[in-house]
């Protein structure tokens, strides 16, 4: 790897009307994989991308789709991003009482599962689950909507979440979600 990150824009921050163009875009600018934000209008508010959506992208684009549910039950819509072609699958544990169970069906359909939290869930929540996912994503911003400040804490929150990797035993990826600039 030539830089000591991976690089996944939000299609959150494209326009809506040019999707197919902003896969073009990613690539070109050295993107790794692309991010996309599904909202359902209840875990969050705003409501974003769905499944068919992800499914007429994915012919457009061979990079990584990363798709991160802020859904609340996501149980019900792993199945159909799946079959849409994500190749990691992230949802919250604030909306779901067996993540365990979801993160195994999802590694069990062959692709990498995420788990993620909000700025208000501390790190420790993660403790349980973090030998069973691929990915943690710590959310630095109140998810609903693109463009926001990055929430200074979340470092501290980074540092506490490679503590606890470590005394696990695990190394899953961490990402970082929500107005992160070049600073
Ligand atoms: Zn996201």
């Amino acid at each position: 790897m030539d830089k000591p990150y991976i690089l996944a824009p939000s299609l959150l921050s494209a326009d809506f009307a040019e999707l197919g163009a902003a896969l073009d875009f990613i690539k070109a600018r050295g993107g790794d994989m692309v991010h996309i934000d599904v909202m359902d209008g209840h875990f969050v508010p705003n409501l974003t991308i769905g499944a068919p959506v992800v499914k007429a992208l994915r012919s457009r684009s061979k990079l990584p789709f990363d798709v991160h549910l802020m859904v609340t039950n996501p149980a019900d819509l792993i199945e159909d991003f799946i079959e849409a072609g994500a190749d990691w699958l992230t949802f919250h544990i604030e909306a779901e009482r067996h993540a365990h169970r979801l993160a195994s069906r999802i590694r069990e359909a062959g692709i990498k599962a995420g788990i993620s939290i909000v700025p208000s869930t501390p790190v420790s929540a993660l403790t349980e689950i973090l030998p069973f996912v691929d990915l943690v994503l710590v959310m630095s911003v109140n998810p609903g909507f693109g463009g926001q400040s990055f929430i200074e804490g979340t470092l501290a929150k980074l540092r506490k979440l490679r503590a606890l990797c470590a005394e696990h035993h695990v190394s899953p990826l961490v990402e970082v979600d929500g107005g992160v600039t070049t600073k």
